[in-house]
């Protein structure tokens, strides 16, 4: 496992490097090369590895990929691993790594009752492979009895369950960035990543849809000012400094806001303009 780890790393800076030389910064590319290059690598002989890997050591392994979210969407290391899934429209390795596994077993499954992989299967169902495959899949609220023969209703099926499981029990912060970020109507990855506008401004809408910025709701809370008290300090409106206030209701900024021809009222709305005109305003207003 730790080999693999090693491994994910090598071949991700390999990436990185690669990325650089050729001057490639598109996200599309970017995150093809990731699935292509570096996935395998890290998920190598996972049907292995997998069923018997902890919680802490699946962490490790997820880490690649959250290192990945956090340097194409240029955000801090403390954000969430689930709000990055989320805006990319990615799953952990995990599930990943679940399915390759559990297609695995299927394809076993098919053989005739004489061969000597199922027997094995079979042999280990108590204790064992299988049942360590078995238990690994309910983490992720599968039952052996759902498991589909057909690769794409298995994909589809734990898709639907992972999102279920990383949307469960949420913190306050995807609590807000699911109230008036997004609202997820379709689990899949924002349209701003692929559009063609530069790093900077692929970087600087994800900083604020994923409250990665330096806005006094977020910068209170590390230097802990109570919620009330992190007031915006250019308008005399005593409202808390966060995303809806500067972009929608400070007046500080209304000769901004008419510059841009922004006419929304609510974030929702604000997220949804054509990326080029977001992130021109969101630009303008982080450099007030
Ligand atoms: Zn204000």
């Amino acid at each position: 496992m730790k080999h693999r780890v090693a491994n994910g790393y090598k071949a991700f800076y390999n990436m990185v490097q690669k990325c650089k030389g050729a001057n490639l910064s598109s996200w599309k590319l970017k995150n093809q090369l990731f699935k292509s290059l570096v996935r395998p690598i890290v998920l190598y002989g996972v049907q292995v590895w997998g069923p018997t890997t902890s919680q802490s050591n699946w962490n490790k392994v997820e880490a690649i990929q959250k290192l990945f979210l956090e340097m194409e969407l240029g955000v801090k290391t403390q954000t969430p691993y689930t709000l990055l899934l989320v805006e990319a429209g990615l799953l952990p390795l995990e599930v990943e790594a679940l399915y390759h596994t559990l297609q695995y077993v299927m394809r076993v499954k098919a053989l005739q009752d004489s061969r000597l992989p199922k027997q094995a299967l079979y042999a280990s169902r108590a204790f064992g492979w299988y049942a360590d495959v078995c238990r690994w899949a309910k983490t992720w609220d599968l039952c052996e009895h759902e498991w589909d023969t057909q690769p794409k209703k298995l994909r589809a099926l734990l898709h639907s369950k992972a999102i279920r499981k990383l949307w469960h029990n949420p913190s306050p912060r995807l609590q807000y960035f699911m109230r008036d970020v997004n609202p997820m109507v379709l689990f899949e990855e924002q349209e701003y990543l692929g559009a063609p506008i530069s790093v900077k401004l692929r970087h600087i809408i994800a900083r604020y849809r994923l409250s990665s910025h330096h806005l006094e709701v977020e910068e209170g809370r590390w230097k802990g000012v109570k919620r009330q008290d992190r007031v915006c300090t250019l308008c005399d409106s005593g409202s808390i400094e966060n995303e809806y206030h500067v972009f929608i209701g400070c007046r500080w900024y209304q000769d901004i806001r008419v510059a841009h021809q922004i006419l929304v009222s609510d974030l929702h709305d604000l997220f949804r303009l054509p990326p080029k005109q977001l992130g021109l305003y969101i630009m303008a207003i982080d450099r007030k």
